[in-house]
């Protein structure tokens, strides 16, 4: 899809370029790793752009820039981490007023919200986002923000984006969507409708695990001045090394989103074909409930997989006997990785809501990383057999 920002090169000519110009003092092509925190000035209040960096710094502005591009957005605005950012955008509201937000929301997001935003005065009442008709109701008169993830954390639940955006606008408020799962190699919620998107840099997008971030991005130039306002008032920045880690990362993610997502597309089919495993949830699977949404929306799968055995201990038995899927937290990384989520990610999100989620103790999620495929499949295959 051509980008109505900037140049209209295709994505993966983004990936490596948007946001980033040669070093004007010695033409590095790589962006440079500025590890400075101040800037030296001409005179008594003439700098060059850059004085305080928490304020300026030009390895964020690279990264800022690219991430925006595919997005096809006109602002990135980076963070320290996924979380900051969505902190971020929820300081852009004010004690008093109300949130609509998915129920099957990554659970660190869930927590912030819970925890710690309720005590400055937010209310949110959570619904599922796949009914419209339930988000819809859930809108008040003070309703502010309706605040979706898709494909949902663990489950894989899509909601519908532009019944979102038709909400939203009746109800006056802003729609925020969390596009990690997808990366904008797959989805694009600015083109239906998005007012904000926020993604953890930490998973797709850098995609090698080796740092934390975070990024919101959008095209309205009030949201983004306000977001820019809030970056440096609160001062969750993202360090230079980090961003730097991320740009790098960024320029291969085309083709490990398509690697990725071909691998997990081949497993999720295999796995429902296996009698130990209950039941796979997988947007590219004909019989996920929103498959043909999952069609129109998205311009992929992705590489997260969930699957659900017969009970919690056959599912710790297939976690403990992987070798080349790691038990560990997070996804999106060139490795392949497991968890479980209501042990792991989604611990802080009391009992009885994450059982009405479907966040039961049965339920495994697969990141499905760039190795062969052949040895995935053969992981899970040796895997299954102690379960
Ligand atoms: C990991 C994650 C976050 C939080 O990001 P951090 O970088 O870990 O703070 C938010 N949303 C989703 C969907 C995630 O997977």
């Amino acid at each position: 899809m051509d980008s109505h920002h900037g140049d209209g090169r295709g994505f993966a000519t983004k990936a490596i370029h948007a946001g980033q110009h040669p070093d004007p003092v010695t033409g590095a092509v790589m962006t440079p790793i500025y590890q400075t925190s101040t800037y030296v000035q001409d005179g008594v209040g003439r700098h060059r752009g850059y004085e305080y960096a928490r304020t300026h710094h030009l390895t964020r502005a690279a990264l800022e820039g690219c991430v925006a591009a595919l997005e096809n957005g006109s602002h990135g605005i980076a963070f320290a981490s996924g979380t900051a950012a969505i902190h971020a955008v929820m300081t852009l509201l004010s004690g008093g007023d109300h949130l609509v937000a998915g129920e099957n929301l990554y659970g660190g997001t869930h927590r912030l919200f819970q925890n710690v935003l309720e005590r400055f005065g937010l209310s949110f009442e959570y619904v599922d986002t796949r009914d419209a008709s339930a988000a819809e109701a859930a809108m008040t008169g003070n309703t502010k923000m309706l605040f979706v993830e898709t494909p949902s954390n663990p489950l894989m639940r899509i909601t519908d984006l532009a019944a979102m955006r038709e909400i939203a606008e009746r109800a006056h408020c802003m729609l925020v969507v969390d596009n990690t799962f997808m990366s904008p190699f797959f989805q694009r919620p600015l083109e239906l409708g998005a007012d904000i998107v926020v993604h953890s840099t930490t998973k797709f997008l850098n995609g090698h695990s080796d740092m934390v971030g975070g990024i919101a991005v959008t095209n309205d130039d009030e949201i983004a001045e306000q977001l820019r306002f809030l970056q440096n008032a609160v001062g969750a920045v993202p360090g230079p090394l980090d961003c730097f880690l991320a740009l790098r990362g960024l320029k291969t993610l085309p083709l490990r989103m398509e690697r990725s997502e071909a691998t997990a597309v081949e497993l999720a089919g295999w796995l429902t074909e296996q009698d130990a495993v209950t039941a796979v949830h997988f947007p590219g699977l004909p019989d996920h409930p929103e498959h043909e949404l999952a069609r129109r929306q998205m311009s992929g799968f992705g590489g997260v997989i969930s699957l659900e055995f017969g009970d919690g201990a056959a599912a710790r038995r297939f976690l403990e006997g992987l070798e080349i899927f790691q038990l560990a937290e997070s996804l999106g990384g060139v490795e392949s990785l497991c968890s479980h989520p209501g042990e792991m990610t989604h611990a802080a999100v009391p009992v009885e809501q994450r059982e009405r989620m479907g966040l039961v103790d049965h339920l495994v999620r697969l990141s499905v990383g760039i190795e062969d495929p052949d040895d995935l499949r053969s992981d899970l295959e040796q895997a299954l057999t102690k379960v």
